[in-house]
């Protein structure tokens, strides 16, 4: 009977960590966002944001950041952040 609940337990315990593992790497299309860096959302799993000036989504912890009225905008780039400056100072 020992026996018998032993194995029980150890396939519960495999078949969970099957699952889990499966879980995670069941997502498509994931390799491809680590290939084209910060070119998609989540692919270094921290935050990550639209820059405005040319759309490609770009992690928070590595953007170059602006605040504006009370929010933050981030940009990809220098050049993105200056462009966006620019566009901004013209606008008004
Ligand atoms: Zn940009």
């Amino acid at each position: 009977v020992d026996t018998v609940f032993l194995v029980i337990l150890v396939w519960s315990v495999l078949r969970s960590v099957r699952g889990f593992m499966g879980g995670s790497r069941r997502n498509p299309g994931r390799r491809v966002r680590q290939d084209a860096r910060s070119a998609g959302p989540s692919s270094t799993g921290g935050n990550t944001a639209r820059d405005p000036v040319c759309g490609m989504f770009v992690s928070t912890e590595v953007s170059h950041r602006l605040s504006e009225n009370g929010k933050v905008l981030h940009f990809c780039s220098e050049k993105c952040l200056h462009a966006y400056q620019k566009s901004a100072a013209r606008a008004s």
